[in-house]
């Protein structure tokens, strides 16, 4: 039985109001080491997902791989051939059916994606750029699509022209980086601003990995949830309305083996069983050894320490959710950012409870990227033009 939090005597939250902001954001992929199918591992199971969020009147946020979606449209006619069935076209007709229905688009990438091949049957990626700032373009222009700010320009026009069409004051404002690589930060943010996008949800407190290539968020240096960054770090925070919005994923410390639970395994199963397969030539697959699951080496490695982990909805029980939520009730005003993958989602009745006790629960409300982070500018635009102006002169002397 879900409890009630209560909270309305002691803490104002989010806009003055006394409500907690949950936003539900879905990572929008196939497998990052090209495997996987599109109709299989990313439309049935969002459709799923959606029409769960549509009974309790909760809005997703979609993060939207255009990596993958641009290589789906370069080889168009040679994947409707191969699988019977357009993977861009059918990727285009959900999110816009999203839109349509109050849900919200946002920008992920992979840029391995960019410049991918295919060639009978499986995806040959770009393994050297795994991470947005080691694309060999460096921060770039909007023009070169190799680039910080080309791949991240030519993301925001893609899913622009993708929605307004339905939906014409939609604006394409946040990002979030593949397998959370957004760093080193400087040049992801000097680009981000260059291409318009105000927010950034790629930091994962207290992450860290080494493998396939390196970040780490061990060191966050302040203790909000959301926070505006500096210009040469997400990490840190700067002052409002200047850099960039970080509103990261939540996640918390807990020992490794804390996080085997039953939805977890079975996710991660299913991941080294679609993985497998496509390498021994089973649908659509890649020639690239790089796999989304840890292997058991990684794993036992791993056991002992403390990991972070993440609010994920395809992952924690109903139970484990509501806690993370009784847990965060003091703190109203900053936002729970909770993240899922399509590939990921194997228990629609765990996600649908788990909604059903949140949309009674008169506390906490749903919302997208786009409205959090629309709010939040505002509020800063407004806070700087209250601000007194500079002194710019020099009092007269004498
Ligand atoms: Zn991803």
């Amino acid at each position: 039985m879900f409890v009630r939090m209560g909270l309305h005597a002691r803490n104002r939250g989010f806009g003055g109001t006394e409500l907690l902001p949950l936003i539900l954001t879905l990572d929008y992929e196939t497998f990052g080491s090209g495997v996987g199918d599109v109709m299989r591992d990313v439309i049935e199971p969002t459709r799923r997902l959606l029409s769960i969020c549509d009974k309790h009147q909760a809005k997703m946020t979609i993060m939207f791989e255009v990596g993958e979606y641009w290589a789906f449209e370069r080889y168009e006619s040679q994947l409707r051939k191969d699988l019977g069935y357009s993977p861009w076209e059918q990727m285009r007709g959900q999110a816009v059916d999203a839109v349509q229905r109050g849900h919200d688009i946002q920008l992920h990438l992979h840029p391995q994606w960019i410049g991918a091949t295919y060639n009978r049957g499986a995806w040959q990626l770009e393994n050297r750029y795994w991470r947005l700032a080691d694309l060999p373009g460096g921060l770039g222009g909007k023009d070169q699509i190799t680039s910080i700010t080309g791949a991240l320009h030519a993301g925001k026009q893609t899913l622009e022209c993708m929605i307004r069409p339905v939906k014409a004051d939609y604006e394409c404002v946040c990002f979030r980086a593949g397998g959370f690589y957004a760093q080193p930060s400087r040049d992801v943010i000097a680009g981000m601003k260059e291409a318009g996008l105000r927010m950034d949800s790629s930091v994962v407190r207290g992450y860290r990995t080494d493998t396939p290539f390196s970040v780490d968020y061990s060191n966050v240096k302040t203790d909000k949830l959301v926070w505006w960054t500096t210009d040469t770090e997400l990490v840190a925070e700067g002052r409002p309305g200047e850099n960039i919005l970080e509103l990261a994923v939540s996640s918390r410390m807990e020992p490794y083996w804390n996080s085997f639970k039953w939805a977890k395994l079975r996710a991660a199963m299913r991941r080294r069983k679609t993985e497998r397969a496509s390498r021994a030539g089973k649908g659509s697959g890649s020639s690239n050894n790089i796999s989304s699951v840890p292997s058991c080496r990684t794993v036992l490695r791993k056991m002992l320490r403390k990991h972070a982990g993440t609010f994920d909805f395809c992952k924690l029980s109903r139970k484990d959710m509501l806690k993370r939520i009784r847990e965060h009730a003091g703190h109203l005003d900053q936002p729970l950012v909770l993240i899922g993958h399509s590939k990921d989602f194997v228990n629609d009745r765990n996600f649908d409870k788990f909604l059903s006790n949140v949309h009674q629960d008169a506390t906490v409300q749903f919302m997208t990227m786009s409205e959090y982070t629309r709010t939040r500018v505002r509020d800063a635009t407004r806070a700087e033009r209250g601000r007194p102006a500079p002194c710019d002169s020099q009092p007269a002397a004498g």
